[in-house]
C-alpha cells in the first residue's frame, strides 16, 4: 500500500517530536507523518543516566506515549516502523513492514547509534548491554531484576560515567573500564580528570583506567569474566557498553545524501544536498559542527520549523557548555573545537577551573570541577560561540 504525507519525518528522539512540537506551536497545520523504529513513545534521553538512582521504572521515563503523541499534535505516528529506504528522486520511502509513502518534505532525525569496539562473544552476550534509547533502559532495567549486580562499564566518557555515577547511587558495585588513564578525556584537560577519577574512587567505584581488554570469557555463577591487559580480573553479572556513539547515517546513504563520519552534511537551514530533505539532532554535521547535546538541537528545531513554515532562518549555537550529571563530582565542559595553545588550571582539591587559552591568550574554552561550576555562566559570555 501507498500513502502521502506533505512532511515525514524519521526519528521520535528530542530531534524529530521536537520539530513536529515546533511546527504546530507555529500553527502549521500541514499533514506530518512521524515515523520510529523505536516505541515512539516522547522521552528525556539525559534522564536515562540519571534513572537508575531515583528508582525510576522504565514507564516513569515516558513523558507521553506514541499514540497520546499523536493526538495532541494531530500527526500520525507509526512506531516499531524501521524504514529501510529512501529513494530521493521519486520522493518516495520504504518501510519494513512492506509499505511505501511519499513526501513533499523530508527530515531525518535519525540519530546516533552506540559504536561496537570488539566483537562480544555469544556464550556472553546476553550479559552485555547499551543504553542509547528508552527501550534498551527497558531491557537494562528487567536484566538488574531490582538486586544489587555487578556491572562492568566500559568507556568513561560522558554517558559510562554518567552511568557510574547513577548506579553506584542506586547500589551497584560499579568497575569502570577504559584505555584513557583519567575519566571524560575529551572534555577535561587531565588535572580534573584526575579529581573526577578521585572522586568516583573514593566513593567505592573501580577504576581501571588506562587498561584495555584481553579477553572475555564465562565466569563463574553465570557471570563475565573480564580480563585486562595487565592481566586483572573483573568479575561481572552485567557489562555496559559506553564506547561512544556514530551518527546513523545509514538512511541517508540510500538517498544518495552527502554525509561523513560526522553526520549527514547540512547547511545552516539545515538542508541536505538534496533540496527536499532536512536533517537535525545527532544525525546532522552543520558546518563541520556536530554538537550531540540537547541545545544546539532544540535551536535546529526551532529554526527548522521557521524555515519550513516559510521565513528562512539559519540556525546558529551560543557557547553552550555541556553539564555532566556526576553528583559524585559535578562537572561542567565547554571543550575548545581545536586544542588550546595551553590550559589554565585554577582552584585547589577537587574545586577546579581550567581555562583553555589560544596563543594570544584569548579564552576558547573551559572545564570546571565541584564548587567551581558556579563561574559556568561568567566564562560561557566570554568564549566564543559554537557556531556563531
Ligand atoms: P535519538 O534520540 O537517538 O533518536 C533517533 C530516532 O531515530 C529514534 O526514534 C530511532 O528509532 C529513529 N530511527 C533511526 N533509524 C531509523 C530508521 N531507519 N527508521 C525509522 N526510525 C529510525 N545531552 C545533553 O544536552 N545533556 C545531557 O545531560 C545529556 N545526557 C545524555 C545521557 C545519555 C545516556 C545519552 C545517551 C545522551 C545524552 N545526551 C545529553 C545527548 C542527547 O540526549 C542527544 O543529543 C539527543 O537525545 C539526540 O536526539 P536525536 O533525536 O537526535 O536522536
Amino acid at each position: 500500500t501507498s500513502a502521502h504525507a506533505e512532511l515525514i519525518i524519521i526519528g521520535t528522539g528530542m530531534a524529530g517530536i521536537g520539530l513536529a512540537r515546533a511546527l504546530r506551536r507555529l500553527g502549521d497545520q500541514r499533514s506530518i507523518t512521524l515515523i520510529s523504529a523505536d516505541s515512539g513513545d516522547d522521552y528525556s534521553k539525559p534522564l536515562l543516566s540519571t534513572g537508575f538512582a531515583k528508582g525510576l521504572k522504565p514507564d516513569q521515563l515516558a513523558r507521553q506515549s506514541a499514540t497520546d503523541l499523536a493526538e495532541e499534535l494531530n500527526i500520525q505516528v507509526m512506531a516499531s516502523t524501521p524504514v529501510e529506504q529512501v529513494s530521493a528522486d521519486t520522493q518516495t520511502l520504504w518501510l519494513s513492514n512492506g509499505q511505501t509513502l511519499s513526501y513533499d518534505a523530508l527530515v531525518l532525525a535519525t540519530g546516533a547509534e552506540p559504536r561496537a569496539p570488539f566483537a562480544i562473544p555469544a556464550s556472553v552476550s546476553q550479559h552485555f548491554f547499551v543504553i542509547n534509547d528508552l527501550d534498551d533502559y527497558r531491557r537494562f532495567y528487567t536484566a538488574l531484576h531490582e538486586r544489587p549486580a555487578r556491572i562492568a562499564i566500559i568507556g568513561a566518557g560522558l554517558v559510562g560515567c554518567e552511568f557510574a555515577n547513577d548506579l553506584h547511587a542506586s547500589g551497584h558495585q560499579i568497575s569502570l573500564i577504559a584505555p584513557e588513564t583519567t575519566p571524560l578525556p575529551r572534555l577535561l584537560p587531565e588535572p580534573l580528570g584526575v579529581a573526577l577519577g578521585e572522586a568516583f574512587g573514593e566513593a567505592g567505584i573501580q577504576l581501571a583506567l588506562g587498561r584495555t581488554l584481553k579477553d572475555i570469557d564465562i565466569g563463574e555463577d553465570s557471570s563475565v569474566k573480564l580480563t585486562l591487559d595487565n592481566d586483572a580480573v573483573i568479575n561481572a553479572d552485567i557489562v555496559l557498553l559506553a564506547t561512544g556513539l556514530a551518527p546513523r547515517t545509514g538512511l541517508a546513504k540510500t538517498a544518495g545524501l552527502a554525509v561523513s563520519d560526522q553526520g549527514i552534511q547540512v547547511d545552516r537551514h539545515l538542508r541536505t544536498s538534496n533540496p527536499h530533505i532536512y536533517a537535525l539532532g545527532d544525525v546532522a554535521c552543520i558546518d563541520s559542527i556536530n554538537a550531540m547535546y540537547v541545545q544546539p538541537l532544540q535551536a535546529c528545531a526551532k529554526a527548522l520549523a521557521a524555515t519550513l513554515s516559510g521565513t528562512p532562518t539559519p540556525v546558529s549555537f551560543g557557547a553552550w557548555p555541556v553539564i555532566v550529571k556526576t553528583p559524585l563530582l559535578p562537572v561542567v565542559a565547554y571543550p575548545p573545537l581545536i586544542p588550546p595553545e595551553r590550559w589554565r588550571i585554577e582552584g585547589e582539591g577537587s574545586d577546579m577551573s581550567a581555562l583553555g587559552e589560544d596563543k594570544d591568550g584569548n579564552l576558547v574554552g573551559f572545564a570546571l570541577t565541584g564548587g567551581c561550576v558556579r563561574r559556568k555562566v561568567e566564562l560561557s559570555r566570554a568564549a566564543p560561540a559554537l557556531l556563531g
